[in-house]
């Protein structure tokens, strides 16, 4: 049986990450990877904010567009536009991007294999774990490591295996690379469409994003599976004039902080610990994040042998002392968002049209930590009388969401 001192499960964004700090740390870590091609298949838009790219550190020319800012699309036809003025964030290819990642991990003598699949997590004994995984020819092969990394993405098996809590909600992410040679002239190729609505998305959010030279990435994310292909058909043809489908991708976008991610000798990390944040179900640079804290602390316990929960700990408290209270905030806001008519939903956004809000947003916006607006907003009592009438809204449906996951 092989030994190692880290063995990193899934070769996304976190588990790269993760690799990679836990080599720079003087680990022994395998990369295990069930796809023979990384980055493949595409299951994302590629939208990253600069702050996610500069963590990244990968080369410039996996930038595929750089994002000014961004379009609203109101359920009552309104359409409100945010930003312009400078770069915000970047539109990236994300095959390459993963694809990058995993190269620095493997000049940090990390050893990659792909096409192998973890499929049965070991117990944990004498501060060791072993994982069984089936190589490309359908061999099973044992290994063991004194830490243990799931960074196996929405549907981890090992966060299952270990009997360790799923994030909160899962929701289906439909997308379709569009041909946009039939795109009106008031579509901007800096800035990105977000569509709210039943029509468009229920229960979250339908996405225009421009791409390479004449294409945009065109989806819907929801968590009523029976409406999101409407959904989709219909933003296709309306919005886009039914141009030519040049590939779909989907996947699955779970929210909602898991409430552990450590056990003896395991971590998780990244979509398979819920970190993607619960307003936009992005999760590269939060998985990023989170897979550096991972890597370092992994690596630390499995070269002094104290493998155990409690001093794995450590990798729990550091995530959610730096992404916590923002997921939480998020997923709150997500629950008050879902349960809005859409009526609502325009009476919402309408504030948009005050200047000193729109002022405010576009300073302070921030897609990775979005609630950076309420509490700016918090600090400017004389805008409170702008947002007062929306508040029994949020108020009225947060009790309901609460109620109804208590009826659950
Ligand atoms: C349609 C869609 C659009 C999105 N758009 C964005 C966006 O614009 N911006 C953004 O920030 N986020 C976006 N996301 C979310 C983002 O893609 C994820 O949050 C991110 O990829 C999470 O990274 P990860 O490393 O945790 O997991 P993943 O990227 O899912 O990587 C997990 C890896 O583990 C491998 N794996 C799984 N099980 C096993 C196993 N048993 N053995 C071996 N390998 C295994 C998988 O093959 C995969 O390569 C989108 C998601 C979807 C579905």
């Amino acid at each position: 049986m092989k030994h190692y001192d880290v063995i990193v499960v899934g070769a996304g964004p976190a588990g790269a990450t993760a690799a990679t700090v836990a080599a720079r740390h003087g680990a022994r870590v395998l990369l295990l990877e069930e796809h023979t091609r990384i980055g493949r298949p595409i299951q994302c838009t590629g939208l990253l904010s600069i702050r996610g790219w500069r963590l990244a550190r990968v080369p410039e020319s996996i930038i595929v567009r750089e994002i000014k800012g961004v379009q609203v699309h109101s359920p009552d036809g309104s359409v409100y536009e945010l930003g312009g003025d400078r770069v915000r964030a970047y539109v990236i290819d994300r095959d390459r991007f993963d694809q990058s990642l995993v190269e620095r991990a493997i000049k940090l003598g990390v050893t990659l294999q792909t096409g192998m699949r973890a499929v049965t997590l070991g117990p944990y004994e004498k501060g060791k774990r072993t994982l069984i995984a089936r190589t490309p020819t359908g061999a099973r092969e044992s290994l063991q490591a004194s830490v243990i990394i799931g960074a196996d993405g929405p549907y981890s098996l090992l966060a299952q295996q270990a009997g360790l809590p799923r994030p909160k909600k899962v929701l289906l992410g439909l997308q379709a690379l569009i041909a946009t040679t039939h795109l009106s002239p008031e579509v901007r190729e800096d800035f990105v469409e977000v569509f709210l609505g039943r029509r468009w998305a229920a229960n979250f959010f339908a996405w225009s994003v421009p791409a390479a030279q004449g294409t945009a990435r065109v989806g819907v994310a929801t968590n009523l599976l029976s409406e999101a292909k409407a959904c989709f058909e219909r933003l296709w043809r309306e919005r886009h004039n039914s141009g030519e489908i040049l590939s779909y991708q989907s996947g699955m976008i779970p929210i909602g902080p898991a409430e552990r991610t450590v056990t003896d000798g395991l971590l998780i990390v990244g979509d398979a610990a819920g970190q993607a944040k619960p307003t936009s179900g992005g999760g590269i640079y939060t998985g990023m994040l989170c897979g550096k804290i991972a890597g370092g602390i992994a690596a630390r316990c499995a070269l002094t042998g104290k493998t155990h929960a409690q001093f794995l700990y450590e990798y729990e408290s550091r995530w959610r002392a730096k992404l916590e209270r923002e997921l939480l905030l998020g997923w709150h806001a997500h629950q008050v968002l879902t349960q809005l008519s859409d009526k609502q939903r325009a009476q919402v956004l309408k504030l948009l049209t005050v200047p000193a809000l729109r002022k405010l947003i576009e300073r302070f916006g921030d897609i990775d930590y979005p609630s950076r607006i309420a509490q700016e907003l918090l600090k400017r009592p004389r805008l409170w009388n702008a947002v007062w009438p929306t508040i029994p809204i949020g108020f009225v449906q947060y009790v309901k969401s609460v109620a109804t996951r208590a009826r659950m």
